[in-house]
């Protein structure tokens, strides 16, 4: 039967990718139908409780400032804030939260049910609808066809999902859920490259079987930190501590009595795993020399007894599991609610994609998240919100839109995966970006804000505070920049006693704020300093962008001798074989990845500064 509805933008699946591509779709004012397995796991986190950390709190901050859901949706469920590399400087500083699970469930549904333009309905997805290379719809398992000019494919690790725990293996997409079997099935019909990849997380713990005297306790910063720019630390539930503990001598020993019972090293498991989330028994056999790693005991949530214990990610068979619980200090009488398992999955190859996140074979047809090899919910959030804000302007009839590497670590992300691929779960680091000094987290709404205005993503009300925000910035930025400090002057008198070196001559303030030894606040603190209090955030900016003032020039001067000619078009029907001087193994990888820019060409691997110039010849040449 053919639903009498039809939709603009149908998204499927109510995960982590979802749920923003299903919202930056309908705040773009199109027609959009959310279809997921069930309603009840609309935001469901499937492994860890905690959002952002290293890397992947700057992704959160991006997917805010362009108006998306997963910040406010923390904000609301955080249950332990931190900044993390807090001491450090601002482009590597980060938020995390510990979440509370049903609160963050809740915190998505709740948006998502209010969100205007958007339907949602439950049920699986098992067929596309495609014509002439083109999508038209989808089909579901209860022979409901639903049509739409643009589709959004977010089915994370349900693909022919392979749940192990020890020899076991069973069907199932994460425990609990079924599978996508007859969509992995077609999928793999389509021109598209696929492959194996797996993942893991460790056995769940009753809080009442623990004992918690004998672990270091862990509380969360004070005073608690936000997620959202919109967001205000009162939006927070109660917060409460984490616990940390350690595995030992004996634990270790457990673990590799049962390796010949494990799936990973039996050979059981095909696909690879996400190299900086390793399972406990990975990384025993890793870091052999090792005989001790660190266990995060974190609540599950508020009003659960559960407890996720990071750092002991496991498919070992279930009586192994048991033992190597506890042998470890505070679980030896540790009751398991859930076994750890492993779980393999299939996902495309992300270089089969546009930046737009669009499939280079199927028109209108777009990927997100774990499917195109990424780990994490971050990751796939800002996926989401690209591919379904690009789905949107594709039937608006607009040009697409991907942020550069220089505008976030969106931009990062998308052009690691779409030029690079990935041979394991890719996740986000600082280490990743080469302009770290400009994408910090910080700064995201400056970056990225005005961006999702034009494209219709950001409400009036992040508008306006936003814009309020951003002139506050340069009218304080401005004072400061004319502020004059006299050495015997009041202020300067002050400042003097404080200082190594007294100032020997006037100085104006950002000549001041630059120096290591002054600060925006003791700066304000001295006498006659202070017109009008101006908001801690407005004040943060004014600091970093004056005190870094020297390195981002630099890093802006960098960005702008790269760009030259980063967005040069290269033809879709570009022959690479007949560029003169190209190499061999050059031409086979361009025409494998048949990058849409000169800037994407040069950060194919392989591909060298020599080989660029002879393209760029070679296009003038066809001009
Ligand atoms: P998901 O969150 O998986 O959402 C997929 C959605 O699609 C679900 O709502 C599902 O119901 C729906 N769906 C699936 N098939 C269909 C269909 N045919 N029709 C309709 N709806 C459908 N990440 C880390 O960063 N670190 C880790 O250590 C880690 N460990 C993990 C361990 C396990 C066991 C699992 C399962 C995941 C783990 N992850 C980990 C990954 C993290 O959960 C994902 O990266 C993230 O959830 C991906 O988001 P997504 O939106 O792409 O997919």
């Amino acid at each position: 039967m053919r639903y009498p509805e039809k939709y603009s933008v149908i998204v499927i699946g109510g995960g982590h990718a979802g749920t923003e591509a299903a919202l930056a779709s309908a705040r773009m004012g199109v027609k959009t139908l959310l279809l997921t397995h069930n309603i009840e796991t609309l935001g469901q986190m499937s492994c860890n409780p905690a959002i952002g950390g290293i890397g992947k709190g700057h992704l959160v901050k991006e997917i805010d400032a362009l108006g998306g859901a997963m910040a406010q949706a923390i904000d609301r469920a955080g249950i332990q804030f931190r900044t993390l590399n807090a001491s450090k400087g601002p482009a590597v500083r980060a938020t995390r939260a510990q979440a509370d699970r049903g609160l963050y469930r809740s915190a998505i549904r709740e948006i998502l049910e209010n969100q205007p333009n958007l339907t949602i309905f439950q049920n699986a997805v098992v067929d596309l609808i495609v014509e002439q290379d083109k999508v038209q719809g989808v089909k579901t398992q209860m022979g409901l066809d639903f049509y739409a000019p643009s589709v959004v494919l977010t089915v994370g690790t349900f693909l022919g999902g392979l749940i192990h725990i020890g020899m076991q293996n069973h069907s199932g997409g994460r425990a609990g859920d079924p599978p996508s079997i007859a969509l992995a099935d077609r999928l793999r019909e389509l021109p598209f490259r696929v492959d194996r990849l797996k993942t893991g997380t460790p056995p769940r713990i009753d809080a009442k079987s623990v004992d918690f005297s004998v672990m270091e306790e862990q509380a969360g910063d004070n005073p608690v930190p936000t997620f959202s720019f919109m967001g205000t630390a009162d939006q927070h539930p109660r917060q409460i501590s984490c616990w940390i503990t350690h595995t030992n001598d004996a634990t270790h020993d457990i673990i590799r009595s049962g390796l010949d019972r494990s799936p990973m090293y039996s050979g059981v498991i095909e696909g690879v795993g996400p190299r900086y989330c390793p399972s406990i028994e990975d990384k025993i056999m890793r870091f052999s020399d090792k005989n001790s790693h660190q266990i995060f005991v974190e609540p599950e949530g508020l009003n659960s007894n559960e407890l996720y214990p990071n750092g002991i990610s496991t498919s070992l068979p279930f009586d192994v599991q048991m033992d190597l619980v506890r042998s470890i200090k505070g679980f030896e009488n540790a009751h398991i609610t859930r076994p750890g398992y492993a779980i393999e999955y299939d996902y495309f190859d992300p270089r089969d994609l546009k930046a737009s996140l669009e499939t280079k074979f199927i028109d209108g047809l777009f990927f997100a998240g774990q499917i195109n090899g990424t780990t994490g919910y971050e990751e796939a959030g800002a996926q989401g919100l690209i591919a379904g804000m690009n789905a949107a302007l594709q039937v608006q009839d607009k040009e697409a839109w991907s942020p550069r590497r220089d505008q976030a670590y969106i931009g990062v992300l998308i052009d690691d995966l779409i030029t690079r691929g990935t041979q394991e779960p890719y996740r986000m680091f600082t280490s990743r970006a080469e302009y770290r000094l400009i994408l910090r987290e910080d700064n995201a709404d400056l970056r990225l804000t005005e961006k999702g205005r034009e494209l219709g993503m950001v409400s009036d009300d992040r508008w306006s505070a936003f814009s309020d925000k951003k002139e506050a910035i340069e009218r304080e930025t401005a004072r400061i920049k004319n502020l004059v400090v006299q050495p015997d002057s009041p202020a300067g008198q002050q400042l003097n006693q404080q200082l190594e070196k007294p100032l020997s001559r006037a100085y104006k303030g950002e000549e001041l704020l630059r120096r290591p030894d002054v600060t925006y606040a003791g700066l304000m603190a001295l006498p006659g300093m202070i017109e009008q209090p101006v908001p801690a955030k407005v004040a943060e900016q004014v600091e970093i962008q004056i005190k870094y003032s020297g390195y981002i020039d630099r890093q802006k001067d960098e960005i702008e001798r790269s760009l030259r000619n980063e967005n040069t078009v290269l033809p879709k029907d570009l022959d690479y074989s007949q560029v003169k001087g190209l190499s061999n193994e050059v031409v086979q990888k361009l025409m494998n990845i048949k990058p849409e820019t000169i800037g994407q060409a040069g950060r194919v691997s392989g591909v060298t500064p020599a080989a660029i110039s002879l393209l760029l010849v070679h296009l003038k040449k066809r001009q």
